[in-house]
């Protein structure tokens, strides 16, 4: 039995509408059946035509996923190294790259992909993957099965391989005139891609990539708002999220399952530190500067924020007034971050001093791993637990630039404010911003006209693809 505290309703819906399919074992994926108690209901509901894809692809999954006949005629045929196009199914392998709050994002974005064409998405598990999440998917597996072909060789697909589809465009080894074709394709989308690898957002490529049997992505971007400057799929994604701005929330819902070892780290922090509070404030801390934090300008920063946008109180620096209120309000800030400083800093500001509304502040922070340790299991189980119970909060503060933030944000259907990156190691003024939509921000989007085969600001083209809030040059749905 789960222990809810008042202000959770019982929920009578824990599937969100439809979102997430029934008939999984509870016990081997608590946070399914269980998440519903901690989130406050979604303001947004998914669409019939979303749910009806999602239960398609399943059924797809299914009769296509790993080790069915189909997968090994398949894996046969990538072994031949021919492209004989004849495979009854399509796959899209999702390689295991970068920081959490990254991956996270591109599952997200691939899984888009592979239901726009019709693809059988299979997750490269990395080191970790299979420790943190639950299987998505009704009765078969996502993982790639560890004796696939090709594993050894995903730590060195680069920028520099040769059978990446920009190079091989590069090189013009590639056309859709070509009689052979290979078995498959290296798509390589992460920050460091150059035009030719961008010409994947082209939907002439994607008829020629269509032809592959087999896709490999390595990517650390959020690319699913170019997705929507193609006319190949803006049919498609109109129709699966009306509102436009719900893609990485619903996706993201319907994909990321805690595993029960992270559910715990969850649960047992949000009933110790946040439920009984009665407003809960997220404070993510990403900071991207070099030097010993944490660094002055930066609590000035949150300060700034948090009292400026009327967050949080302000403290009576001189009084020594007694909160004259029996009851006082308690809210709860969870901040997140690599370092204790600035955590430090904000408990003992609203401990040293009575703030002037007279509510009390509790400032909590999970951990302090100090640094980004990518590969150590318990260290990202600590990283999806914390971006999830900021998912949890009632209002959000999050840093530029950070995927981390995002993840909480677009989980939590949070629109957040968030703390501009610094120049010259000052204070922004002002020290944050308004999301203009839960949306994540893709860092790397092409500048490329595909028709008229010229540079081009996509963040002008449409009035939902826009330039971010934190990165001038980065595109998100809004
Ligand atoms: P980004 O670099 O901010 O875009 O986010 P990523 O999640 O991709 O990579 C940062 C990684 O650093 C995380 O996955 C964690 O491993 C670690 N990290 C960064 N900030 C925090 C934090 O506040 N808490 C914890 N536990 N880990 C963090």
């Amino acid at each position: 039995e789960v222990d809810v505290s008042q202000h959770i309703e019982i929920p009578k819906d824990p599937l969100f509408g439809g979102l997430l399919a029934d008939g999984f074992d509870e016990q081997s994926c608590l946070s399914r059946y269980e998440s519903v108690l901690y989130r406050k209901t979604s303001a947004y509901k998914p669409s019939p035509y979303l749910v009806s894809k999602l239960r398609q692809y399943e059924d797809l999954h299914k009769r296509c996923g790993p080790n069915t006949r189909s997968y090994n005629e398949a894996v046969k045929q990538l072994k031949s190294g021919r492209n004989v196009g004849t495979a009854d199914c399509k796959y899209v392998v999702w390689v295991c790259y970068s920081g959490l709050g990254n991956r996270i994002l591109t599952l997200a974005s691939v899984f888009l992909y592979a239901l726009l064409t019709e693809r059988v998405l299979l997750v490269d598990r990395g080191k970790d993957m299979a420790g943190l999440f639950c299987e998505p998917f009704p009765e078969r597996s996502w993982f790639l099965p560890m004796n696939f072909p090709m594993i050894k060789k995903f730590d060195s697909f680069d920028q520099n391989s040769r059978e990446s589809y920009g190079n091989l465009l590069k090189n013009n080894k590639i056309s859709a005139s070509m009689r052979s074709l290979p078995s498959y394709m290296y798509l390589h989308l992460t920050h460091d891609y150059d035009d030719y690898d961008k010409m994947f957002f082209c939907d002439e490529d994607q008829a020629l990539l269509n032809k592959f049997s087999w896709l490999i992505v390595k990517t650390d971007n959020y690319f699913v708002p170019s997705l929507f400057l193609m006319p190949s799929f803006e049919d498609e994604l109109n129709k699966m999220f009306p509102n436009k701005v719900t893609i990485f929330h619903h996706l993201g819902r319907y994909l990321f399952h805690p595993s029960n070892h992270v559910w715990g780290l969850i649960t047992r922090y949000y009933k110790a530190y946040l439920s009984k509070a009665d407003e809960r404030l997220g404070i993510q801390v990403r900071i991207f500067d070099k030097g010993p934090a944490p660094f002055q300008y930066v609590k000035d920063q949150i300060s700034a924020c948090t009292i400026g946008e009327k967050l949080l109180p302000e403290v009576d620096v001189s009084g020594f007034t007694m909160n004259p209120s029996k009851k006082p309000k308690v809210k709860a800030v969870l901040m997140t971050s690599l370092v204790y400083g600035y955590y430090e800093n904000m408990r003992n500001i609203y401990w040293e001093h009575p703030t002037m509304t007279g509510e009390i502040i509790g400032v909590h922070q999970p951990s302090h791993e100090e640094q980004q340790q990518s590969e150590k299991p318990l260290h990202n189980m600590k990283a999806l637990a914390e971006m999830y119970l900021l998912s949890l909060t009632d209002v959000l503060v999050t840093s530029a630039w950070s995927t981390f933030g995002y993840v909480a944000q677009g989980l939590g259907g949070l629109r957040p404010w968030i703390l501009y990156k610094s120049e010259n190691q000052t204070t922004p003024n002002p020290p944050c911003v308004r999301a203009m939509s839960m949306e994540p921000c893709f860092h790397a989007p092409p500048f490329y006209d595909c028709k008229a085969k010229k540079g081009i600001d996509t963040g002008k083209l449409v009035p939902h693809v826009r330039h971010c809030e934190d990165i001038s040059w980065g595109l998100k749905v809004v």
